[in-house]
């Protein structure tokens, strides 16, 4: 069945897109939530839990300390409140992957709330996103369905559950009604989450990687007549974890949304299934009354971080990505579009380590996103797992500095260092490679080269200086590049009007 769909630029004409956002993050914990099972990717199935990840009777769960400061990081960083005391809560339902038929979350009692995120727009526009709460709760375990298309339970053969990431500890982030955005809702939404992601990295949380389900995003999208209007009816597209389906399911929702508006029809509020060509089906229909029958838990005590505790944490937090992003975009010269280059190649802590290793900025920015952005592509590798450091990087731009190596030579030996032949001076020493600036050496092969072309050595003579650097090239080629060009110039000037 294929949805009426209304062009898109039609749509948010005529109708205002609201927004809410509720993106689960994975912490990075040692253990899980509430018990001691390891909390890692990636293990044999069912091999990380204990009686409570699956929910044995009498099993009883244990708060971790880090998860809870790691949730008042994530609260302090998005500028909310962080409550005096909190609890936590049980939202009951039924599902294979939750052994407990309870997840053990937060409802009225959230440990961060009243918060925003200043989001930073393609053109340099700032969007301000209100968040109303950010609570700690625990991950499910995962179901996989076999024998049915997509991965879906639909028409499966049968399910295998794997409990290890049952318990892993999540924080849901949860926002106010977005408004506003109007036709930038699909980029708002997308930048949104860039930007959660970052500040979680950056804070240490999580490594919040999209590809392993660290970060998912439930997307909430209604329509209304105009701004002043109240809400309209919400659609909910679950589980997104892509920059790209973000904005593509949005504007899709947008795009059926206002279709079955503009025919006088009436939207159905219900859960979506998002697509891989980016467009939604319908999942399970949802109301407001879906009753879960939360109370609160009974085995584990209130969270009470005390004020002392909360303000260690926010002095321990670090420069947020966006101020730093300003403050190295300044410092090292870049253009908005060179910034903004460097950061989607996710280059920026690589370069800003090279420059603390002692070099310029700019000469930073020139190796990774040149040279190395090239073979990491070729390599089909993202720039962090190449097989070299900052600190490499930054003695092989020291060695051009000092006139040890050309440009030339230092690809040469960065070559080497890909290898694994070592440090840059190593490979420099083990390949021989370094400019040639004796001039015994250089005369010799200047002299050589003028005698092979004497037809050139004349040019130069009668005034013609630009053909002195067919000269310079012969000397390269006999130097294997290894000599000091500006030198060679001085050189063949010398010999021919001196
Ligand atoms: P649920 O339990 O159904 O997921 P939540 O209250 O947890 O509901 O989250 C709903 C999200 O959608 C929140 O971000 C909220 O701000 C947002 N939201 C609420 N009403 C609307 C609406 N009419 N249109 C768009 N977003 C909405
Ligand atoms: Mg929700």
């Amino acid at each position: 069945m294929s949805d009426k769909l209304m062009d898109f630029d039609e749509a948010v004409e005529r109708f205002d897109p609201v927004l809410g956002l509720e993106v689960h993050v994975e912490l990075g914990t040692a253990t899980k939530m509430f018990d001691a099972a390891p909390n890692q990717f990636g293990a044999t199935p069912n091999s990380l839990t204990t009686p409570t990840s699956v929910g044995l009777p009498g099993a009883l769960p244990v708060v971790n300390a880090k998860g809870v400061e790691y949730a008042i990081r994530i609260g302090l960083a998005l500028n909310c409140s962080i409550a005096e005391s909190c609890r936590f809560a049980r939202k009951n339902y039924f599902y294979p992957d939750l052994a407990k038929d309870f997840q053990t979350s937060q409802f009225d009692e959230p440990i961060a709330y009243d918060g925003y995120l200043d989001v930073e727009l393609e053109d340099g526009e700032i969007f301000r996103v209100p968040i109303e709460r950010a609570h700690m709760e625990e991950d499910a375990g995962k179901n996989t369905h076999i024998g049915g298309a997509d991965g879906r339970i639909e028409g499966a053969e049968y399910s295998l559950v794997d409990y290890n990431r049952a318990g892993v500890p999540l924080v849901e982030i949860v926002t106010r009604p977005i408004e506003g955005a109007g036709k930038r809702a699909p980029e708002v939404a997308a930048a949104y989450v860039r930007t959660l992601r970052d500040i979680f990295r950056a804070i240490g949380v999580s490594e919040a990687r999209m590809e392993r389900g660290n970060v998912r995003a439930d997307v909430n999208v209604s329509l209304r007549e105009s701004p002043d209007a109240p809400l309209g009816t919400r659609t909910e597209t679950k589980n997104v974890n892509t920059f790209r389906s973000i904005e593509q399911h949005i504007r899709y929702e947008i795009q059926r949304q206002a279709a079955i508006l503009a025919d006088g029809g009436e939207i159905v509020q219900e859960t979506r299934h998002g697509q891989a060509d980016g467009t939604t089906a319908p999942g399970r229909v949802k109301s407001d009354a879906d009753d879960y029958r939360y109370f609160p838990e009974p085995d584990l005590v209130p969270v009470a971080p005390s004020r002392q505790w909360v303000q260690e944490i926010a002095a321990s937090l670090p420069e947020m990505p966006a101020a730093k992003r300003r403050r190295l975009k300044e410092a090292w010269g870049l253009s908005d579009e060179e910034m903004r280059d460097v950061v989607n190649a996710e280059a920026l802590d690589l370069i800003e380590a090279t420059a603390l290793a002692g070099t310029s900025g700019q000469a930073a920015r020139k190796w990774w996103m040149g040279e190395l952005a090239r073979y990491a592509k070729e390599q089909e590798q993202a720039l962090t797992d190449l097989p070299v450091t900052p600190a490499q990087i930054a003695a092989l731009q020291k060695m051009v500095d000092d006139g040890e190596l050309t440009d030339k030579l230092a690809r040469q030996v960065l070559a080497g260092v890909l290898a694994g032949e070592g440090d840059p001076a190593e490979v420099a020493a083990k390949r021989g490679l370094k400019v040639v600036s004796d001039d015994g050496a250089l005369l010799e092969a200047v002299d050589a080269a003028l005698a092979a072309q004497p037809d050139v050595a004349d040019k130069i003579r009668a005034g013609k200086v630009a053909a002195a650097g067919a000269i310079v090239g012969a000397v390269m080629k006999a130097t294997r590049g290894q000599a000091d060009a500006k030198r060679v110039r001085e050189l063949i000037m010398e010999r021919v009007q001196g």
